[in-house]
């Protein structure tokens, strides 16, 4: 059986960055598992994956389009400190969740400047290249009830 859409996939993965620093890796832990076909993975990383059998090992560089997306400077504003009221501290690296216009979304802090806040909306891989190194440990029929829920359920997946 290999990967294509409404299949159940488990991989080990390894995601350096342009500097082939490790970002994350599931080495030593337990795969990630992913319907295929359900946008619950990268659309780069999925497209590599399409066709690769169990024991199959791939390396690619995703392009930032089909990663997390490209740096939007847009993404960054300047908030006045009142802003953040009933919030002890607010500095540099700090995450949160603002209700906007368009549904809530994630913001990192990037600076703190007298009572003016930035703030960043991208997510923290926008803009950059990725490489996966992935090794492909499992591949199962996706149930109908997985299908029409859109993820993995079980061992890897929803509980519930
Ligand atoms: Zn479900």
């Amino acid at each position: 059986m290999t990967i294509a859409a409404n299949k159940v996939a488990s991989i080990q993965y390894t995601v350096l960055d342009e500097q082939g620093q490790i970002i994350d890796s599931s080495e030593g832990g337990e795969p990630l598992v992913f319907l295929v076909g359900a946008q619950n993975v990268i659309p780069g990383l999925e497209e590599a994956l399409i066709g690769k059998a169990v024991g199959e090992q791939i390396k690619t560089t995703v392009e930032p389009a089909k990663a997390y997306g490209e740096y939007n400077p847009e993404g960054v504003q300047e908030v006045p400190m009142e802003a953040f009221e009933g919030v002890e501290t607010v500095e540099p690296g700090m995450a949160f969740t603002a209700e906007t216009e368009q549904g809530p979304m994630n913001l990192i802090v990037t600076a703190v400047e007298d009572n003016m806040v930035t703030v960043d909306g991208n997510h923290p891989l926008a803009g950059k290249a990725l490489t996966f190194d992935v090794t492909v440990e499992a591949v199962r029929d996706a149930t109908d009830e997985e299908m029409a829920h859109g993820h993995v359920h079980g061992e890897g997946g929803h509980q519930h």
